[in-house]
């Protein structure tokens, strides 16, 4: 006999849990399908900790190797995603960023285009994120201090951070207390999803409090096949665990996928929806039609300009012998110092010809010289900091395609960064505003040299660009939500698949655009209104 639910949710990453949880409180029974592994885990729980696992090498971490991009040369680029309950969430550097209203008003816009879809403007958005939040400093018109998202001040603030902060004042830029706040514009410091230095992932603080929940069947390990589809409605999903065994589940309600931007599509075309041509390439019965499963990726991309300190400034070696020792017992005796920060404490949103304009670049200060492999070959590492810039709205759209119909095969991903030269010239502008800022007082005064990118020529950073450009992790809009008409719109307003009935996608692929910011809190309202929709109270 097969089991059944009321509802089954595929992928428990940031939108997945937030759901989840959501609609478990709502009093419905859920089966939570999760791929990946239990999120606790020491290196997970301390914010530094990720990013020596993303280095090494982890378990907790997919990571998808992108088709060569000619444009980049030929290299082909890494993506990595979580592989944990919490997914993205379990894995990220915690910055708490929703965005701007224009982003969501741009949303509404494109949704309500030529029909009366429900509101996605900024006003109807905002109650999702302030339920949310559980912020320690903020309790205003535009924060929650009451939700399950510890949302908090950096632990720990590095000199290097300070000075990069006061460097760009000295630039023109405004102190902004709160990029969350009034206003996106000016430099300061972030504030993130940890708890006194613990990391506030979806999974501890949506889905650990549903441990003993008997509505909640939860399990780990758990890889989605595939989405049965009967008579236009989804009906069940077919997973394996990790003995390997198959099982097939049925819901009564409906299913909700949220595998996140690169596995959500996949999962949709090996279900027999996505374009049709595609899929019988790949020998996959054709479900819907729909041209638009896969197109419209959007990512940050990102590029750095990296300098030598003069002195032993910032978060060199700290993870390494004594340092790590003094550093480690600190934390554990205090609850304080290093261990209590991810290391990029300040940022800034601005745009570096036209300051009065939006913001077009985000960035952040990392006090370490942040050098991949290829420009390790050429500079020698040492104490130094990194002005890691990123464009908010770029112009270059990628997309996800099956490999073949084998659900073990990682999709085909092709992010095409920088492939519209206009993300090109936006780089450009950043690169030399950057240099810029090693160049003012304070940060002028703690640094020997910058020594990447060395040529500030049209060509010479064009040229860093394609040398260095990565992703900033925000993989977006592969089964966008679009108005009535649009044939590349994957879900209507109210995140339903198009053309299939109880199915629904909840993640960063439902955004028709992506977001000026960094891309977790919007994926965790997501899930907050996916579960309003579900149960019909929206
Ligand atoms: C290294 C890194 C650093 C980041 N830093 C930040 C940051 O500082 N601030 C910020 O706001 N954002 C950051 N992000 C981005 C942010 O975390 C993501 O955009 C967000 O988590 C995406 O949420 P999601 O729900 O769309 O997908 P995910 O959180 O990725 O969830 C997808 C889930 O589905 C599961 N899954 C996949 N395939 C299957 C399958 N076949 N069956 C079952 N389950 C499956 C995955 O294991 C995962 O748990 C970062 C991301 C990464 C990877």
């Amino acid at each position: 006999m097969t089991e059944t639910f009321d509802h089954i949710v595929i992928g428990g990453g940031s939108a997945g849990c937030v759901a989840t949880s959501r609609l478990v409180e709502g009093g419905a029974k859920v089966l939570l399908l999760e791929g990946g592994h239990h999120h606790r885990h020491p290196l997970l729980d301390m914010p530094p900790g990720v990013f020596k696992l993303l280095k090494n090498g982890s378990k907790f971490f997919k990571i998808h190797k992108t088709i060569p991009q000619p444009q980049l040369n030929g290299r082909s680029a890494e993506i990595p995603q979580g592989n944990v309950l919490g997914g993205g969430s379990t894995v990220n550097g915690q910055a708490y960023v929703r965005g701007r209203p224009s982003d969501y008003s741009e949303w509404n816009e494109i949704l309500r285009g030529n029909n009366d879809a429900i509101s996605w403007d900024w006003m109807d958005i905002l109650p999702h994120f302030k339920r949310l939040e559980g912020n320690r400093k903020f309790n205003d018109d535009l924060h929650g201090c009451d939700g399950k998202l510890v949302v908090s001040d950096p632990g720990y603030i590095d000199d290097m951070a300070r000075w990069f902060v006061q460097a760009v004042q000295a630039q023109g830029e405004p102190f902004n207390p709160d990029f969350n706040g009034k206003a996106q514009r000016g430099v300061g410091y972030f504030q993130f999803t940890y708890n006194q230095g613990q990391r506030v992932s979806a999974a501890y603080a949506f889905i650990d409090p549903l441990k003993n929940n008997p509505d909640l069947t939860l399990r780990l390990q758990s890889q989605v096949q595939r989405i049965l589809i009967e008579g236009g409605r989804a009906i069940g999903v077919v997973y394996k665990d990790k003995s390997g065994a198959q099982h097939t589940v049925h819901a009564d309600g409906e299913v909700i996928l949220s595998a996140g931007a690169l596995i959500t599509p996949k999962l949709l075309m090996l279900s027999g929806v996505g374009p049709a041509d595609h899929l019988q390439d790949h020998g996959l019965k054709v479900v819907e039609d729909l041209q638009g499963v896969g197109q419209n990726l959007k990512d940050h991309p990102d590029v750095s300009v990296v300098a030598r300190a003069n002195g032993p400034y910032g978060y060199w070696k700290q993870d390494r012998g004594w340092n790590m020792i003094r550093n480690g017992l600190e934390f554990k005796l205090f609850g304080r110092g290093k261990v209590t920060t991810t290391g990029l404490e300040a940022a800034c949103f601005l745009n570096p010809t036209d300051p009065e304009a939006p913001p077009t670049h985000e960035a952040y200060c990392i006090p370490i010289m942040y050098l991949n492999d290829e420009q390790l070959k050429d500079i020698k590492e040492d104490y130094g900091v990194s002005i890691q810039m990123v464009l908010l709205k770029p112009k270059s759209t990628g997309e996800v395609r099956l490999a073949s119909a084998n659900p073990a095969d990682m999709p085909l991903v092709n992010p095409n960064f920088l492939n519209d030269q206009r993300d090109i010239d936006e780089m450009i502008k950043g690169l030399r505003y950057f240099r810029q800022t090693m160049e003012t007082k304070p940060l002028a005064d703690k640094i020997d040299r910058v020594v990447a990118p060395l040529d500030y020529s049209d060509a010479g950073l064009t040229e860093h660009c394609r040398k260095v450009v990565k992703t900033n992790f925000h993989p977006s809009g592969t089964a966008k939500m679009g108005a009535d008409g649009d044939k590349m719109a994957v879900l209507d307003a109210r995140m339903r698949v198009r053309g299939i009935e109880g199915l629904r996608v909840c993640d960063m692929s439902a955004v028709p655009e992506i977001p000026a910011g960094n891309t977790n809190a919007p994926a965790m309202m997501l899930g907050d209104r996916c579960a309003d929709l579900v149960m019909g109270v929206l």
